[in-house]
C-alpha cells in the first residue's frame, strides 16, 4: 500500500525534458463474484497496447514506450481472482518506477500518458481509509481489532473474571442484593480499564477512528466511561454479542458505520461551500473561483465529483492554473500550456499544500454550481476589508 510520503512524492513529480513521460496505470479487478475477470485482465492489456501504438505512430520518448512495455509485462501476470487493485507510476526517463497494491480506489483500469502522474484516485486513500479500530465487548471482555485497507490485525484484548454469584450463605435477602451489587462493581471495573485501554491507544496514535460492538443494554454504562480523547474518534456503535460475532462481521460492521459517517461528512462539506458561497462566507463553487482560493491559500477542502473534468490552461513560468484559455498568464505574461483536464495539475497541488479533497457521486446541488467547489479555511478578500474597516 502507498504511505502519505510516497503520494506527496508523486505529486511534485513532474517532467523536465521535452521527451519525458509521466506514465499511470490503474488496474481494477473485478470482484470474483463476477465472472469478467478475464476480460478486465484483457482489457489492461489492450489499453497498454493501444497507447503503445499511438506513441510509436507519434514516434515519440522511447523511454515511454521501454515503460509500457513493462507495463504490458506486467498486465499479463495480472490474472486469477486474487489479482488486488494495483497502481504504476513510471518515467523511466527520470528513473521512476513505482508499483503499488490498492485498497479498491473509484478508479477503473485506465492508462494515463502525461507530464505528471494521474492522482485522482488516490489523493482521497487516506481520509476515506482511516485507521480504524473496532473494539468488541461484553460485563467481562474486551477485544480490539485494527481494521485498514482490508486487512484486520487483532490489537489486544481484556479479560476480567467476574466472581461467581454468592452460594447464599447468610440471609438470603441481604446477600443476593450485596453479590448483585458487587458483580455491577466489577462490570463497571472492567468497562473502565477498557476505557482506559483506548484512551491509551489514542494517545499513542494507534487509531484515527473507533467503533464499538457490545450489547445494547451495556452502551449506556460503557459510553459514560469513555474520555473525551476517545469520544472525539468514535464514529458509532453496533449491537453484537461478543461471543457469538466472527471478524470478518465485526469488520463489516465498523467499515459500515464508517462509510455512513463518511458520507454524512461529504454532505455536510457540500453544504458548507454551497452556503458558504451563497453568503460569501467559508465556501465557493465554480472552477474560475476554486482555482482563485487554492492559488491564494484560502482552500481547506476541495469537493468535486469523480468523473470531473475541465480543459484549463496553465502557465509555464508561474505555475498559475486559468480556467479561461488564454495563450498568455494573466499574472506574468510568460505563454501558457493548456490543460486537456484541470485535474492533472489541480489534484497533486492539493496533496503538496494539504488541501483535503473529497470525490463524490454527481448530485444535484453540485450539478448546478460546475460539479467542483471548496470549504475555505478564511476569506483573503474578507480579511483585507475587515483590516481597512479597522
Ligand atoms: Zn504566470
Amino acid at each position: 500500500m502507498i504511505s502519505r510520503d510516497e503520494l506527496r512524492q508523486l505529486a511534485a513529480f513532474e517532467c523536465q525534458a521535452r521527451n519525458e513521460l509521466a506514465i499511470t496505470f490503474y488496474f481494477q479487478p473485478s470482484t470474483p463474484q463476477d465472472k469478467s475477470h478475464r476480460e478486465e485482465t484483457i482489457l489492461a492489456k489492450d489499453l497498454v497496447r493501444k497507447t503503445l501504438q499511438e506513441l510509436q505512430l507519434n514516434s515519440q520518448s522511447s523511454a515511454a514506450l521501454d515503460d509500457l512495455n513493462l507495463i504490458l509485462r506486467v498486465a499479463e501476470t495480472l490474472h486469477g481472482n486474487q489479482a488486488r487493485a494495483k497502481a504504476i507510476f513510471a518515467c523511466s526517463g527520470r528513473g521512476l518506477w513505482k508499483e503499488f497494491d490498492l485498497p479498491p480506489v473509484q478508479s477503473p483500469t485506465r492508462l494515463f500518458v502525461n507530464r505528471r502522474f494521474h492522482l485522482k484516485p488516490l489523493a482521497a486513500v487516506f481520509s476515506e481509509h482511516p485507521r480504524l479500530w473496532v473494539a468488541l465487548l461484553d460485563r467481562q471482555s474486551a477485544r480490539f481489532v485494527e481494521i485498514q485497507f482490508e486487512q484486520m490485525r487483532e490489537q489486544g484484548s481484556i479479560s476480567s473474571s467476574l466472581p461467581r454469584r454468592g452460594r447464599s450463605d447468610g440471609f438470603a435477602g441481604y446477600d443476593a442484593g450485596h453479590s448483585e451489587r458487587h458483580v455491577e462493581d466489577e462490570a463497571r471495573r472492567h468497562f473502565r480499564s477498557v476505557a482506559d485501554f483506548l484512551k491509551g491507544a489514542a494517545e499513542r496514535h494507534q487509531y484515527e477512528a473507533l467503533v464499538i460492538g457490545c450489547q445494547d443494554v451495556n452502551w449506556p454504562d460503557f459510553e459514560r466511561q469513555l474520555h473525551p480523547y476517545v469520544q472525539n474518534r468514535l464514529l458509532g456503535h453496533f449491537s453484537v454479542d461478543l461471543r457469538g460475532v466472527t471478524d470478518d462481521e465485526a469488520r463489516s460492521q465498523g467499515e459500515r458505520i464508517l462509510r455512513d459517517v463518511l458520507n454524512r461528512h461529504h454532505q455536510s462539506l457540500i453544504r458548507e461551500a454551497l452556503d458558504g458561497s451563497r453568503s460569501n462566507g467559508r465556501g465557493v463553487t465554480g472552477l474560475r473561483r476554486v482555482l482563485r482560493a487554492v492559488e491564494q491559500g484560502e482552500a481547506e477542502c476541495i469537493i468535486m465529483t469523480q468523473e470531473y473534468s475541465a480543459r484549463a490552461v496553465e502557465c509555464t513560468n508561474c505555475g498559475h492554473l486559468d480556467s479561461h484559455l488564454v495563450s498568455y498568464c494573466p499574472a506574468c505574461g510568460r505563454a501558457t500550456r493548456q490543460l486537456s483536464d484541470v485535474c492533472e495539475a489541480l489534484v497533486p497541488a492539493t496533496i503538496r499544500n494539504n488541501i483535503g479533497l473529497v470525490l463524490v457521486p454527481p448530485q444535484e446541488g453540485l450539478d448546478r454550481v460546475g460539479n467542483i467547489a471548496a470549504v475555505l479555511r478564511f476569506r483573503a478578500d474578507r480579511n483585507t476589508n475587515q483590516l481597512l474597516a479597522s
